[in-house]
């Protein structure tokens, strides 16, 4: 069983479908992760993210892979574990970049599909109920107001000892936002078959809780 949930940045999405997973029993795959693996590797390799050669170069010399068996995953770059540094806002900042081009996406792409045949998932990305697993079981798309979106991310960001201004914070993820709803090849996009979920005056369980709902109605 493949469970979507897609949305922008910030909508809570990590945390639910990583609550979601657990009150269904099975794994929690996050899709932006793999992405920001890439965007670590061009950054620390000092490469420009948006030169479709020098990601080449990335895709072809890099290994990324992720650990399922443990909660939560483990993501490895060239076996190395990241950890949280795929989270800076350094890398926060690139990944939409990194993200645009097609040889990068069709790697993360064949990723998450071979990844699917080993265990049921709830997957959480931008394309995944639209492009990624057209055939997904449930498909949400989470979304919230940007002040909302933008509070939870200053939260996060500031309790990982990130300085940052609110205002800044606002300025990147709807630059981020914009990127990923406008590139040609698979944008953030709600699936015709989605249903849609606004998160701005829910909190976390009571979304876990609507969304187990609409999976299992009994
Ligand atoms: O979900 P997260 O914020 O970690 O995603 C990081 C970035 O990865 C997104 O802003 C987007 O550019 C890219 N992404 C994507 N398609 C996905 C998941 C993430 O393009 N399915």
């Amino acid at each position: 069983m493949i469970v979507a949930i897609d949305g922008p940045a910030g909508a809570g999405k990590s945390t639910i479908a990583n609550k979601l997973s657990q009150m269904l029993n099975i794994h929690h795959m996050d899709s932006g992760a793999i992405y920001r693996c890439y965007a670590l590797a061009a950054v620390e390799a000092n490469l420009d993210t948006q030169s479709p050669s020098d990601m080449q170069n990335i895709v072809k010399n890099s290994s990324v892979r992720a650990d399922y068996s443990v909660t939560p995953a483990k993501f490895f770059l060239n076996n190395k574990e990241v950890g949280e540094t795929i989270r800076e806002n350094r890398i926060s900042s690139q990944v939409s970049f990194v993200a645009i081009h097609k040889c990068v996406r069709d790697a993360v792409v064949e990723n998450l599909r071979e990844t699917s045949k080993e265990h049921n998932f709830v997957v959480e990305g931008r394309d995944i109920g639209s492009v990624v697993f057209p055939n997904a079981e449930h498909k949400f798309f989470l979304t919230a107001s940007i002040e909302v979106r933008a509070k939870r991310r200053f939260r996060d960001l500031q309790s990982a000892g990130e300085d940052i201004s609110f205002e800044q914070l606002c300025e990147d993820i709807e630059r981020r936002d914009h990127i990923d709803s406008t590139r040609d090849i698979a944008p953030l996009t709600q699936a015709s078959d989605a249903q849609l979920v606004d998160s701005s005056n829910m909190n976390i369980d009571e979304v876990v809780k609507h969304l187990n709902q609409m999976i299992s109605p009994l």
